[in-house]
């Protein structure tokens, strides 16, 4: 019975959670908690204004209860607005580097700091209301269109709503649908199509507004078509934020300012797209492999 008791208990936490306005992906992340309670200092800062400069100081991490270290004294700096893609081999620790950041885990050594402070220092709401995530799992709940996007900021307007669904492409979609914004997604309500509930999930970090943005394969889950109408979106919503890309299909990430190349060795290469070409390593050999079949 325990087994069942259990994620009821997190269900009914989720709840306010949602008023809190988090993630998904924290949502996702407290559903299959198994990591120890990260808690708030209690003397923690309370952010107001963020700039999004974010420095990774001789990082080690493990999971809990797991013997291998995913990084091993990892250092990087990424500046405020910066444009970052992160490629690598699967289980290389990309979505792990990215879930320090909001402190969905605390590091095992050294520390992330955020605008040059230590994220452990941070009130953890002010914390993760500045930094917006769109990953391949869109979690999208029970209710009407209006309500899922008002996920990424419980108090906006309606007309404040609108007006990200346009930013994301869905606007024109969600007013095709029998009741528009007030349509029922879920079991008894619309079905939509996997670019058009990612299309929700960009519309709630546009109400979100955060100045840190992490991009987990959003993409990596659609057909060439809604692709290319999410990427737009995405593009745009990346306009004036710290960006972290992680990509599957290297021909996304062309125009990063910086590529980070990370593997079990950790960090091995960094640069932009053509210098990392030029130098022929790892990245190249990564995107030679990609494109072997394709001409
Ligand atoms: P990537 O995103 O690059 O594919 P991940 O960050 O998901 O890699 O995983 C890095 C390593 O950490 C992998 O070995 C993976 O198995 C492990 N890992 C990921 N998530 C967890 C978790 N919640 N608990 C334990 N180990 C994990
Ligand atoms: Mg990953």
């Amino acid at each position: 019975i325990n087994f069942m008791i259990e994620p009821i208990q997190k269900l009914t936490h989720m709840s306010t959670q949602f008023q809190e306005g988090i993630t998904g992906f924290q949502r996702f992340m407290e559903i299959m908690n198994l990591k120890p309670a990260i808690e708030n200092k209690p003397d923690a800062l309370d952010l107001s204004e963020v700039r999004g400069e974010i420095e990774f100081k001789d990082v080690t991490f493990r999971y809990e209860e797991h013997l291998d270290n995913v990084f091993v004294d990892m250092s990087l700096h990424i500046q405020q607005g910066e444009y970052i893609a992160l490629v690598g081999p699967s289980g290389a620790g990309k979505t792990t580097l990215c879930s320090l950041i909001p402190r969905f885990y605390d590091v095992t050594k050294g520390n992330v700091l955020l605008d040059g402070i230590n994220v452990r220092d941070i009130e953890l709401q002010s914390l993760r209301k500045t930094i917006g995530i769109v990953q391949q799992d869109v979690y999208l709940f029970v209710g009407t269109v209006m309500e899922n996007i008002c996920y990424g900021n419980p108090i906006a307007s309606e007309k404040e709503v609108i007006a990200a669904a346009q930013h994301a492409n869905a606007h024109n979609f969600i007013m095709k649908l029998p009741n528009g914004y007030q349509s029922e997604i879920g079991q008894r309500g619309v079905t939509l199509s996997g670019g058009q509930k990612q299309r929700l999930s960009i519309a709630r970090v546009f109400l979100k507004n955060p100045a840190i943005l992490i991009l987990d394969e959003a993409t990596s889950a659609l057909d060439n078509e809604s692709e290319s109408i999410v990427k737009e979106s995405l593009e745009l919503l990346a306009k004036g934020r710290t960006t972290i890309v992680i990509a599957h299909r290297l021909s996304t990430i062309r125009n990063a300012e910086r590529i980070i190349v990370l593997t079990e060795d950790g960090i091995i290469e960094q640069g932009t797209h053509d210098a990392l070409l030029a130098r022929n390593g790892a990245f190249a050999q990564l995107y030679s492999k990609q494109f072997e079949f394709q001409v």
